[in-house]
């Protein structure tokens, strides 16, 4: 049954759409459905999907191994508690991130969603340095233009001005904030760019918990990449002044910065690190929290247990699901395709560094990013993109995309076109 006016109407006047007014919201498109590359809109219009769902639906939409693998586990067991008991797509999916993951990482809890990762990361940092009997080790430090979720923890160490940090200064706890990275991909970090964060870390050091970052890849923060050294003197600062580092992986992980993690690139190892988004291929909401032997030995001593268990923690259907995403993805030659699509968004996008409304076009990996030099008219903007047949959703300066893997070249130029072609409507 197709959706109705009056349906749409409900909508505007009853449901909440991410970050848009809940009385005078922008519009939304109504889906019927998904396939292969292509969301399909209620009036039969097919779009090329630019976004894959945020970050996540790296294989593409209606997988049939994935379906598989959701309709099977749906007939065993959805779901069952994790407390007390346990189960094969559990501990088949804890192994594989073991697997995958830099070798110091040893211990993995499962969350329902990329922000209780980070939660959960933010309370392992907190009480590994409360059991070793250092309890002011409980503030965090950061750099500016992150993004690490929307919960009260998680904002708290989001960009304070993205983050909107002044309209929760009352419940929100004060953590350091380093200048974001100046340095950009390529071209290494020199010493000016990183005495901010120097300064920073060693005034604070003694009351650090921990930094935590998204490596290489800021994303809906500002959806900038800066320098593998960057990251790599990160590493050694955090060593120096002992202080955890967790690296927050939720949107680049499982390939998406063209290493199987960001921190790879950087040759790096967090104490502790967060996947989520594409774990599952884009089908459920899951996430997880990776964490040293030394981490979890440290929260372990004296008796100590970690201090946190959601509901559908471990959730069979998701852990199902993931395997068979994970599985794919190693099976799929990942990394010559994310090559090949960064090779498209470069030359595809390049025909916008010549508009003197664009500050500035960046690719790596599975991601393009077009930098305007002034916000965009959201609701005007994504109308020209879906006039188009293209799913694009710019937020702010930004207008990006990061496309399912396998996207085709044929779809990948339609989607670079259209972006040309929209962005040069930008006054
Ligand atoms: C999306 C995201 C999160 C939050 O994940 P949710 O599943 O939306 O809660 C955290 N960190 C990063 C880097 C993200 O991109």
């Amino acid at each position: 049954m197709p959706i109705t006016e009056s349906m749409l109407k409900f909508d505007r006047e009853h449901i909440w759409h991410p970050y848009t007014s809940a009385v005078n919201p922008l519009t939304v498109f109504p889906v019927a459905g998904t396939e292969g590359v292509r969301i399909i809109l209620e009036d039969g219009r097919e779009l090329i999907d630019g976004m894959a769902s945020w970050w996540s639906a790296i294989h593409g939409y209606n997988n049939p191994v994935l379906h598989k693998a959701l309709c099977d586990q749906a007939q065993k067991m959805p779901h069952v508690m994790f407390g007390g008991l346990t189960h094969e797509p559990a501990i088949l999916l804890a192994q594989t991130l073991v697997d995958i993951s830099p070798e110091p990482l040893q211990h993995v809890f499962i969350a329902d969603s990329g922000s209780v990762a980070v939660e959960v990361a933010l309370k392992m940092a907190i009480q590994y340095w409360h059991a070793l009997g250092h309890p002011e080790k409980n503030r965090l430090m950061t750099i500016r233009n992150g993004y690490h979720g929307d919960t009260i923890g998680c904002m708290s160490v989001c960009d304070p001005v993205n983050g909107m940090h002044s309209m929760f200064s009352s419940v929100l706890p004060e953590h350091i904030f380093a200048d974001a990275p100046a340095c950009r991909y390529e071209g290494g970090c020199p010493d000016e760019d990183f005495s901010d964060f120097k300064g920073r870390i060693e005034k604070h050091a003694h009351e650090l918990a921990a930094v935590i970052l998204e490596p290489i890849v800021q994303g809906a923060g500002g959806m900038r990449f800066y320098a593998p050294e960057y990251l790599q003197r990160v590493r050694e600062a955090c060593d120096e002044h002992g202080v955890l580092l967790i690296c927050d992986e939720i949107a680049t992980g499982f390939g998406r910065a063209g290493a199987m993690f960001a921190s790879d690139i950087a040759g790096i190892s967090p104490d502790i690190m967060c996947v989520g988004k594409s774990i599952t291929g884009g089908l459920m909401s899951l996430a997880a929290t990776l964490a040293t032997h030394e981490v979890a030995d440290g929260i372990s001593s004296r008796g100590g247990v970690f201090m946190h268990g959601p509901t559908f923690m471990g959730n069979p259907l998701a852990c199902a699901v993931a395997n068979a995403s994970l599985g794919l993805l190693m099976k799929s030659n990942w990394q010559e395709r994310v090559e090949n699509i960064t090779a498209m968004l470069r030359s595809g996008l390049a025909p916008c560094e010549m508009l003197s409304t664009v500050a500035d076009v960046r690719c790596l990996g599975a991601i393009g990013v077009v930098e305007l030099k002034s916000p965009v008219d959201m609701d005007a903007i994504q109308r020209e993109f879906v006039k188009r047949g293209v799913w694009v959703r710019p937020f702010g300066k930004l207008v990006y995309v990061m496309p399912p893997y396998i996207i085709s070249n044929l779809e990948l130029e339609a989607l670079t076109s259209a972006i040309c072609e929209v962005v040069s409507l930008h006054r």
